[in-house]
């Protein structure tokens, strides 16, 4: 039996590092739509430049163009266990064509994970964050440890200071996401969020599949709220 799971949250809410556990813990794939979006950076065509110039407005890409790549994600060997959505489905009309499209191949959904964050935190939490370049990241609000935190003034005093950070060891810069540097791109991702990705809880809670995670508490007590609810799946 496979274990078909979606994984559901503010931007901010741990989806990305949860499904990293999940991913280990139950061997099946995290499929992440931001995360295929960005590796199209690598590319010059005009449907990969569109792409790049919407996320870094926070806007959401086209459902046509977000389905194909999903279910070409799908088609690959790698998910016949099962798979992690991450950042998938966002609106009603992509949930829809999800459980067309599993239906289709003979599988459904076992369920949807909701990790609930009260929505100033997911701010501070996608604001502060910076990634080093073996993956780990920190928050110059939340998780400092071992980074050095630096909010640079602009010179001519016109724009916004610049968060700058380095590991306090070696000097090494950690990088931080364009779209979270963007304090508009964020608050663009959280209302989107309530206004559209919203709207599925109730749907999915209507189909018996949410199980709410409180998100605001230890990674560790997050991912075992996670084993739980999955164990019972
Ligand atoms: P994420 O890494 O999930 O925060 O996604 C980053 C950006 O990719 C979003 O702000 C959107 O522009 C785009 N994106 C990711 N997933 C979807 C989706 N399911 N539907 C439309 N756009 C998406």
């Amino acid at each position: 039996m496979s274990l078909n799971v979606i994984l559901m949250g503010v931007q901010g809410a741990g989806k990305g590092l949860q499904a990293k556990r999940i991913e280990a813990r139950y061997g099946i794939p995290q499929v992440s739509t931001g995360d295929l979006f960005r590796a199209m950076r690598v590319r010059s065509d005009s449907l990969a430049r569109n792409v790049q110039n919407i996320m870094a407005t926070g806007f959401l890409i086209d459902d046509a163009t977000t389905n194909v790549i999903v279910a070409d994600r799908l088609a690959q060997r790698d998910t016949r266990a099962g798979f992690i959505l991450d950042g998938y489905p966002r609106n009603q009309a992509q949930a829809a064509f999800l459980e067309e499209h599993l239906a289709q191949q003979g599988t459904s959904l076992n369920a949807v994970l909701l990790l609930e964050l009260d929505l100033y935190v997911a701010f501070k939490r996608a604001f502060g964050r910076v990634t080093a370049a073996d993956g780990s990241s920190y928050n110059c609000y939340y998780k400092t440890g071992g980074v050095d935190f630096h909010w640079l003034a602009d010179v001519n005093g016109q724009f916004p200071p610049r968060l700058e950070a380095t590991q306090a060891d070696s000097d090494a810069p950690l990088r931080r996401r364009p779209d979270d540097a963007s304090a508009d791109a964020i608050i663009h991702r959280i209302d989107t969020y309530v206004e559209t990705t919203q709207p599925l809880i109730d749907y999915f809670a209507a189909k018996d599949l949410l199980r709410k995670i409180n998100a605001d508490q230890s990674i560790e007590a997050v991912w075992a709220d996670i084993e739980r609810a999955l164990d019972q799946a």
